[in-house]
């Protein structure tokens, strides 16, 4: 499943962030498999309203979300790219991710002390990016001093070695002064060339700013920290959701019906999780697709863009291999139509083939040979 890494400086609200919301999960979905693989892995559903109506609709047995797995990457701090020991382990536990929550303190609060002695966004981002950044550096040195030695033949090898030199250099000539290779903001060609290194800043980012109670309902406009976190964040192609990590805890203690009350008076529909899953798929081009039957009505992630028999493929490679059609509607016309039947009888069924594009919300059923 989709993995994603909870990274900032020490007491910025992260392990709060956290245990907010993999508690939550566990607390709303306790129908679904959650689980904690380890004390700072968690592994939560996607929240999507659409699944509900969708069961209703078929009168399935089960729901079954997408999951999104957090880990709280705490540890990262100033010189942790020249750690021998723990440094390393962060690193490597970043490495695996599909994307960084960067969590930024954005509130005041003297009773919490700040790692510097001072609530500034820009710099703590900088402080971590730069730890990122020569941890990056080290991998792209090592792959240009292999590249150097030039153990291409063909011309075509050499060809293919010289533009991935031609990158790496340029890509290390930024990361020198700290400055994320996702800035760069590479073509996708330069891309690809990179992606066997899965460096840490290349990985796309949602800045996750942990703002106080009275900035939820505002968005954090007004919030001088906020609005310095989104200049940077436009500047490097990443996202912002505004969260309250300490909400987030106080409203896991609570009842269903006390929490809809205490959402109303904060101002807000919603908080933390769904709108955070939304930034992460929205920053990684993901989109949900659905299949629903008696059985189960179940959401599954594709890239944008991915066609139907790559959807298929999402959930059996067989089903990609052996694809001939797929019977779909969209969510808006089968909700309408209540279902697969009604649809084709107002024409809203759609028998699609191999170089279908899916969209966002489509039901789907998939025919394929064995
Ligand atoms: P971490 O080191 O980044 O994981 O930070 P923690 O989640 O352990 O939080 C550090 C301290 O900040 C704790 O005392 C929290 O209670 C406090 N804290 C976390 N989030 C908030 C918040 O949104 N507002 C305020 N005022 N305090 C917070």
């Amino acid at each position: 499943s989709l993995k994603t890494g909870i990274v900032g400086l020490p007491n910025v609200g992260k392990s709060t962030l956290f245990n907010a919301l993999t508690e939550n999960a566990a607390a709303q979905t306790a129908n679904f498999p959650f689980c904690t693989i380890e004390p700072n892995v968690g592994i939560v559903a996607v929240p999507d309203e659409r699944l509900k109506v969708l069961s209703q609709i078929s009168s399935s047995e089960n729901i079954i979300p997408a999951f999104v797995e957090i880990v709280d990457i705490a540890g990262l701090v100033k010189g942790a790219s020249e750690g021998q020991g723990l440094g390393n382990k962060f690193l490597s536990n970043i490495r695996e991710c599909d994307a960084i929550i960067h969590t930024v303190r954005c509130f005041d609060d003297d009773e919490v002390i700040h790692v510097d002695g001072r609530v500034n966004p820009v710099e703590d981002v900088a402080t971590i990016n730069f730890e990122l950044a020569l941890s990056d550096l080290l991998q792209v040195e090592r792959r240009i001093d292999r590249l150097k030695k030039g153990k291409a033949k063909s011309p075509t090898e050499k060809a293919q070695e010289a533009a991935e030199l031609e990158v790496l250099e340029r890509v290390s000539l930024s990361l020198e002064s700290g400055i994320p290779v996702r800035v760069l903001k590479l073509c996708e060609d330069e891309s690809v060339l990179l992606s066997t290194l899965n460096l840490l800043t290349q990985k796309p980012c949602i800045y996750a700013a942990n703002v106080c109670e009275s900035d939820l309902r505002t968005k954090g406009s007004g919030n001088i920290y906020v609005e310095n976190l989104l200049d940077l964040a436009n500047s490097e192609g990443s996202a912002v959701c505004i969260v309250s990590a300490k909400i987030e805890s106080e409203l896991v203690q609570m009842e269903l019906e006390e929490r809809e009350f205490f959402l109303e008076e904060l101002g807000v529909k919603e908080v933390g999780l769904p709108a955070l899953v939304r930034a992460v798929y929205k920053q990684l081009k993901l989109q949900t697709y659905f299949t629903t039957g008696e059985k189960e009505t179940r959401a599954w992630t594709t890239k944008i863009g991915a066609t139907a028999p790559q959807a298929a493929g999402v959930i059996h490679t067989d089903f990609e291999r052996g694809f001939i059609k797929a019977e779909t509607v969209s969510y808006q016309d089968y909700v309408v139509s209540e279902g697969f039947a009604k649809a084709k009888e107002k024409g809203l069924w759609r028998l699609e083939g191999k170089e279908y594009v899916v969209k966002e919300g489509d039901i789907m059923v998939f025919k394929f040979n064995v």
